[in-house]
């Protein structure tokens, strides 16, 4: 069975129109109105292909095809883009998931278990919170500054509470997106076999000098908070590049105080963010970074601790086996964004694959994932989904 990479293509490039503009890129935000263009778009296609569609009470779109084991094989991502997005992120797993049926149709397959195509909804977060929709389809509980904001778009705690499922109906969930990392891209791999994504861990770090006068007060008499900071930020990077290459560590907020232009920095405030395997793998850094400072003026305070999510063991593997009977090079890697899988990890075994971002660049109107990859891990998702369902 192989799938249509042109209809296939085709839908990307259709659904990407709606809420597209010149020169900007598509901004397809959760519960506006060309959001439900793009979910009417998508449920036509499901229809077409023989799914029987649901809008469950907070938004999300349900494809289902009827099997005869009760427990279902899911297959998914999200319908919603960031402002000024592409139009790869979340719609490649979506349609790739109605592309695999109609070519399972096509086929005269009988599938044994029933099979749903998920378009969740709101999984970027700008309308009423991160991955609000699969939280909701799962049971996960939703933050408490969602709630108002539900409330905006005539939603409320019953609506969360009725769009809950039944993990005991699933079998499994696949998700296909794009790497929005230049992993691949950069090594010329087709294709990402995601372990799980990583933990988030980040900390308020102070270092206290002296403020001073910038003038009147020598080089050798100075206790410069920033230029203590500068050193010790440089040395933080190293550490965790010691440590893992895999983690990712950034510092992208910095307050120089008393901030003027005159005064020597008396107090240096920044965040540090840890992106790893696993926290534990992070709070090492963390620890040796405090070892070697500490001395030195640096407080840290933990403000973040997201534990990592692992992705099922077995289904990576029947992955695995399917791109090695499809003879294609893949690379098995950690997710360094947050997707819907990390709900449905918790809700039943879960597997995520990647094909490359061109650039490595995501969120951004100049997204692009080649029609060639998008083949490759479309026909990996079909392979994936009549392995499982034997
Ligand atoms: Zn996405």
């Amino acid at each position: 069975m192989e799938i249509n990479i042109e209809r296939l293509y085709k839908d990307v490039e259709d659904l990407g129109k709606i809420g597209f503009e010149e020169n900007v890129g598509v901004t397809r935000l959760s519960y506006s109105s060309e959001y439900d263009k793009g979910v009417d778009l998508v449920r036509n296609l499901m229809e077409s292909a023989g799914l029987k569609t649901y809008i469950d009470p907070v938004g999300n779109l349900i494809g289902r095809l009827e099997g005869k084991s009760d427990k279902a094989i899911s297959i998914g991502s999200h319908l919603d883009s960031v402002p000024a997005g592409g139009i790869f992120d979340g719609t490649l797993g979506v349609l790739a998931g109605i592309e695999c049926v109609r070519v399972l149709q096509e086929n005269g397959y009988k599938n044994h278990h029933p099979i749903e195509v998920i378009g969740f909804t709101e999984e970027e977060g700008n309308v009423v919170g991160g991955t609000f929709g699969s939280k909701c389809f799962t049971g996960v509980p939703i933050e408490e500054s969602s709630i108002p904001k539900m409330e905006q778009h005539g939603l409320d705690m019953n609506s969360v509470n009725m769009a809950r499922r039944d993990p005991e109906k699933y079998k499994c969930y696949l998700e296909l997106h794009i790497e929005q990392g230049g992993v691949l891209d950069n090594t010329t791999t087709p294709i990402g076999v995601v372990n799980g994504i990583v933990g988030i861990t980040r900390y308020r770090a102070t270092v206290n000098g002296m403020a001073n006068h910038a003038g009147s007060t020598p080089m050798n008499l100075r206790d410069d908070a920033l230029v203590k900071t500068c050193k010790m930020i440089t040395r933080l990077m190293e550490i965790a590049h010691l440590k893992d290459e895999e983690i990712t560590c950034t510092v992208g907020q910095m307050t120089v105080l008393p901030g003027a232009v005159n005064v020597i920095p008396g107090k240096v405030e920044f965040i540090i963010e840890l992106r790893g395997k696993s926290i534990s793998a992070n709070e090492e850094i963390i620890e040796q970074f405090y070892e070697e400072f500490r001395n030195e003026g640096l407080i840290l305070k933990n403000i973040l601790s997201q534990k990592e999510t692992v992705l099922d063991e077995r289904i990576i593997k029947t992955i695995e086996d399917c791109c090695k009977e499809m003879n294609i090079a893949y690379r098995k890697m950690y997710s360094g964004a947050g997707h819907d899988a990390i709900n449905m990890a918790l809700f039943t075994p879960s597997a995520m694959m990647f094909i490359p971002s061109i650039g490595g660049i995501s969120h951004s109107i100049v997204e692009k994932s080649l029609p060639k990859d998008i083949a490759i891990g479309c026909q990996l998702l079909l392979n994936s989904i009549v392995k499982l369902d034997k």
